[in-house]
């Protein structure tokens, strides 16, 4: 191991292999994969963890992260209290505030092995404070972690003084990813323009597109489909993303069988966020209480990209979070119902592959060839991963250690003899 990036890990699993194999990384790429020699001098023994790429979280605000709490905590919890606290937060943002709240979080991030960020970034405030702040983060990290920024609209576009001027600045300024939020504008005509003017900036910026769409339990909102509509005339379903998208959940079983049908033509994908949604959303109904999340086994099943985003990280929505992406795997498995044995493994591909694929990442992956920015985990399986919830035993940037956690073991007293616990099978 060295600053060059060059490090040689034997005794790794990889998912569905019967052997273990040894990685040889050259200047911070997978030079070789091969089944494990005896005489193969290593610089790390994985000890028959479990390598996967890098996690990814598609979506995040880091520029709300750690701020629960002050200057008054969301006392209720719900989403509406979460924006007044937000609107109550906003005034006491400085660059140095942003900078050392994302930086904390992103720290959190790479200690569980997230070292792809998208992250939304509001820009409804003339100074765009917080998006100067995480440009400076961005280019901080560069060398270990890849973070997205988003310019999103969270007070809207058509309905905020010098909303469109705003999203065209910030793109300017160099957020690489353009937003919206169609169904928080004040009519539905506005929501419509909302997206299309999203499609035009990034048509000028020549930049992705991930709008929050749908973020509602208003059966009636129907904005993703003016999305799957543009990204397909366009042929852009590769570079288009809708997040959220909850109202699916409430929508009739006909108008969603369409929707998803010209979802999976369109080519764009769909990034769920299981923690924030299934505590925010169904917050008006009695009971039965609808879920609050997109139609994830459905959208799977038609072959639309499902990726899952942490969201909130202790912010006013969302008073709980680590930056954990298994433990968003876990929740997207359990909201979802998707406990089938290939489900599993899909909810493990929304926080990896399907994750690196809204981000548009080329070189992402184990196999040769590939950026060598890898995480090990203590366990036999990625299901095990969802189920065990470990901190990674390494992370890997660009073939440097740059996060480790020890074993954590536990033994129990049995018949007077200590035992140690495995939590496997
Ligand atoms: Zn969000």
């Amino acid at each position: 191991m060295d600053a060059s990036g060059s490090l040689r890990i034997a005794n790794v699993r990889i998912e569905g292999d019967s052997e273990l194999r040894q990685v040889v990384i050259e200047e911070g790429v997978i030079r070789s994969i091969q089944r494990q020699d005896k005489n193969f001098a290593a610089d790390l023994d994985a000890e028959g963890g479990l390598l996967v790429p890098s996690l990814v979280d598609p979506h995040v605000h880091l520029d709300a992260v750690l701020t629960e709490g002050f200057p008054a905590p969301n006392y209720s919890g719900t989403l509406i209290e979460g924006i007044e606290r937000w609107s109550q937060r906003k005034p006491y943002l400085t660059e140095e505030d942003v900078i050392t709240r994302a930086e904390e979080a992103i720290r959190w991030h790479m200690g569980q092995g997230v070292l792809k960020i998208r992250s939304h970034v509001d820009i409804c405030d003339p100074n765009l404070t917080a998006l100067k702040a995480l440009i400076t983060v961005r280019e901080r990290v560069r060398d270990v972690v890849t973070l997205q920024l988003v310019a999103f609209p969270q007070d809207g576009i058509f309905c905020f003084p010098d909303g469109p001027e705003l999203m065209d600045e910030a793109m300017r300024l160099g957020a690489d990813v353009v937003g919206g939020i169609p169904h928080y504008e004040w009519t539905r005509e506005d929501g419509i323009r909302d997206v299309e003017y999203a499609f035009k900036l990034a048509e000028k910026y020549d930049k992705p597109i991930d709008i929050h769409c749908d973020e509602t339990d208003d059966d009636q909102s129907r904005f993703v489909e003016t999305m799957a509509k543009l990204a397909y005339e366009r042929g852009w379903g590769q570079r288009v993303t809708a997040s959220h998208t909850t109202a699916m959940g409430s929508y009739n079983d006909a108008y969603a069988f369409k929707l998803i049908r010209i979802l999976a033509r369109s080519g764009m994908a769909i990034v769920a966020n299981p923690l924030d949604n299934v505590v925010l959303q169904g917050r008006f109904d009695t009971y039965p209480k609808r879920r609050g999340m997109t139609r994830v086994k459905e959208l799977m099943a038609a072959g639309v990209p499902v990726a899952a985003g942490h969201d909130s990280i202790m912010d006013p929505w969302y008073p709980l979070g680590t930056g954990s992406q298994l433990f968003v795997a876990s929740m997207l498995a359990h909201v979802g119902q998707l406990t089938g044995t290939e489900e599993l493994k899909q909810c493990f591909n929304s926080i990896t592959y399907a994750g690196a694929r809204v981000m548009g990442l080329e070189d992402y992956g184990v196999a040769e060839g590939k950026k060598a920015d890898l995480v090990i985990f203590d366990v036999p399986s990625s299901t095990d991963a969802i189920r065990l919830l470990p901190r990674p035993r390494w992370v890997i940037a660009g073939g440097r250690v740059v996060a480790s956690t020890p074993p954590v073991t536990t033994d129990v007293l049995w018949n007077g003899i200590e035992q140690r616990v495995s939590y496997l099978r």
